[in-house]
């Protein structure tokens, strides 16, 4: 939903109010203190009255954005205005739409971000999964494209393409995507850099979080959590990284070598790459300077948005997201 459409469909606070308690409640209201349905309206304000345990509360109390002080008006257009920008967009940028201080627009993204993150934890990778790391460096600079030729045969990968090819995973070979690297960082004093694991499954969603190291041990978090249980059912592809190595002893395995080429008959990681590639637009192109403390909220955003990218109800998602409770 635009700007527009959005100002015409809650022209007041109390039209957004309503919106909000249609996504939190429903047509029956419940109190968040004691769960009793013996409400009453106060007329002074827009909270509501429980009979039961004798407290007031809002639409807001004991959600996402409990305590807020913003309007829910400015949530409707912040939530519009973030899911229409396919990049993102500057804190700078909220700030002038919603006519709000910096640093509470600053602070509202943030908390979209986290928003965004409970709908992430929900996924769930199977069939085709592609995983792989990626070093983020404060300083980026644009990225810039590589390519390796495809030798014409390699037996190995061939027999292993057929081995899971006859167990029912079809290879796409599609497009080939140049994969991305990134150079002309500072190193040394200052420069400092953080590392992204990611998996993502083939023309499905992808996860991605900041971790602590690449090491085998940090990389199967990754796998153990958003992947299927029953493994036969996935085969994992990732290029030639030792940690990546182990792997074979707890999932079908194919490695790609990367040094000898990045794509093999639909065997590659490109899928994720691409992703990769939005990280790198997202940082360079639009928050020229991350702050690498807030990494895995910028990934949040990013996750989030790709796992939507065919739908377009991400203006609703996060009103929903928003209404979930806060233990
Ligand atoms: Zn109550």
């Amino acid at each position: 939903m635009n700007i527009i459409e959005i100002s015409q469909k809650f022209p007041t606070e109390f039209d957004a109010i309503k919106h909000f308690e249609k996504y939190r409640w429903g047509k029956t209201i419940i109190c968040p203190f004691c769960n009793s349905k013996k409400i009453s309206k106060r007329t002074k304000d827009n909270r509501w009255h429980c009979l039961s345990c004798n407290r007031t509360f809002s639409v807001t109390t004991k959600t996402q954005i409990h305590n807020t002080r913003l309007t829910l008006q400015k949530w409707l257009f912040a939530f519009g205005l973030i899911s229409d920008a396919k990049k993102g967009i500057s804190a700078k940028q909220l700030e002038r739409n919603l006519g709000i201080h910096y640093e509470t627009a600053w602070k509202m993204y943030h908390q979209i971000r986290d928003l965004m993150s409970i709908e992430n934890e929900k996924i769930h990778l199977d069939h085709i999964v592609e995983l792989d790391t990626k070093i983020v460096d404060e300083d980026m600079r644009k990225c810039q494209a590589e390519k390796k030729g495809t030798p014409t045969h390699i037996p190995e990968l061939d027999d292993q393409k057929e081995y899971y090819t006859k167990k029912g995973f079809e290879f796409k070979e599609g497009k080939y995507k140049k994969p991305c690297k990134v150079g002309n960082q500072k190193r040394g004093e200052g420069a400092s850099n953080k590392k992204i694991a990611g998996a993502v499954a083939r023309d499905g969603d992808v996860i991605a979080h900041v971790v602590k190291n690449t090491s085998f041990k940090e990389l199967r978090k990754i796998i153990d959590k958003y992947v299927n249980k029953d493994r036969k059912k996935t085969v994992l592809l990732t290029d030639e990284a030792r940690s990546n190595l182990k792997f074979k002893e707890i999932i079908n395995h194919i490695v790609i070598n990367h040094k000898k080429m990045y794509s093999y008959r639909g065997l590659n990681t490109n899928t994720i790459e691409s992703f990769w590639a939005i990280i790198e637009r997202q940082i360079v192109g639009q928050h020229h300077h991350v702050d690498i403390k807030y990494l895995d909220k910028y990934v949040n955003e990013a996750v989030f948005k790709f796992n939507n990218r065919k739908h377009d109800d991400m203006f609703k998602s996060l009103i929903k997201l928003a209404m979930v409770d806060k233990n």
